[in-house]
């Protein structure tokens, strides 16, 4: 098979471009991968395989599309631009096991794609827009979506924030919903030039593998996620001003502070110095008080 048989090469993709001619949006972070080798760790890192039912957000064009399609049973790419669409349904016309969504994603129901299409899990693939990288993984790893992994293309400075130790300036509710949620795995680097237009950022591909079960036992997760993003929203207050100013769990500084002592912790503390486990021992406490006060 020749190279420019495939889209993510330089001259298809420029001639799908101007055949239609589509105007590329900065706002929706579009960056398509001209790089087959770059193709290749994403699709042999995602372990896609033939019963997999396959996610992809953002499409684009349809690069890694093409080759998603034939290993897995079914894909269902979900793509913003509608003036993707119509190239996209042209590229896929003749594939049987590819539908294509107009939606944003943060909108999307995933375990209703799951269920509708007669899946009961599925493997998520992107190269992720920048703009909006965190929000899609958190929102994926904060819901209740049957996901096995998720195979991502996303900026490099967020796969260092999501490997950061607890006490650095990277560590933060990214570090710690990848923590409680998935086991990260690296799979590539990848240099700006791999993509046109070319972004001002090096990019990384990761694997996160959704764990059966958390590394932590918590009693209200949600709770945790709002305390955990509280914690980060003002990274430098201490950790009870942040949630006393951002929560409303009923609760006064000195009874978050007699809390804060009783999970061990000093009521002086940061945010960035606690670790899943302390975050889920404080979660715990604060529920059980919290349901009493009210
Ligand atoms: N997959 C293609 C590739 O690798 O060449 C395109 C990747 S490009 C970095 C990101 C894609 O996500 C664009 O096609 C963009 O329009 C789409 N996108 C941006 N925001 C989106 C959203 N909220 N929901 C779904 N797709 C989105």
């Amino acid at each position: 098979m020749g190279e420019l048989k495939f889209i993510s090469t330089y001259s298809k993709t420029a001639q799908i471009i101007k055949s239609h001619g589509f105007q590329v949006k900065k706002s929706y972070g579009q960056n398509f991968l001209i790089d087959q080798h770059v193709v290749n760790k994403i699709i042999a890192g995602s372990g896609v395989c033939a019963d997999d039912f396959v996610i992809e957000i953002g499409p684009g064009i349809g690069g890694l599309t093409e080759r998603l399609a034939p290993l897995s049973k079914h894909i269902t790419a979900v793509e913003i631009d509608k003036n993707l669409i119509p190239i996209l349904e042209d590229n896929f016309a003749g594939y049987k096991n590819v539908d294509i969504l107009n939606q944003d994603i943060l909108k999307t129901d995933i375990e209703d794609i799951i269920a509708s299409r007669g899946f009961d899990s599925a493997k998520i693939v992107a190269n992720l827009p920048y703009y909006i990288t965190t929000p899609i993984i958190m929102s994926i790893l904060e819901g209740n979506a049957p996901v096995k992994s998720m195979t991502v293309m996303i900026q490099k400075e967020v796969g260092q924030r999501i490997k950061a130790a607890a006490g650095s300036k990277d560590y933060g509710a990214l570090t710690l919903g990848v923590t409680y949620r998935a086991k990260a795995e690296f799979i590539a680097n990848v240099p700006r030039n791999s993509f046109i237009p070319r972004p001002n950022v090096d990019s990384v591909v990761i694997r996160l593998d959704v764990l059966e079960k958390p590394p932590v036992k918590v009693d209200c997760e949600k709770l945790m996620f709002m305390i955990i993003k509280a914690a980060f929203e003002q990274r430098r207050k201490t950790l009870i001003n942040c949630l006393f100013n951002l929560l409303d769990l009923g609760l006064s500084k000195e009874e978050l502070a007699a809390l804060l002592e009783k999970c061990g912790l000093n009521p002086n503390v940061r945010g960035e110095n606690l670790t899943l486990e302390d975050f889920a021992r404080l979660t715990n406490a604060i529920s059980i008080r919290a349901c009493r006060n009210r």
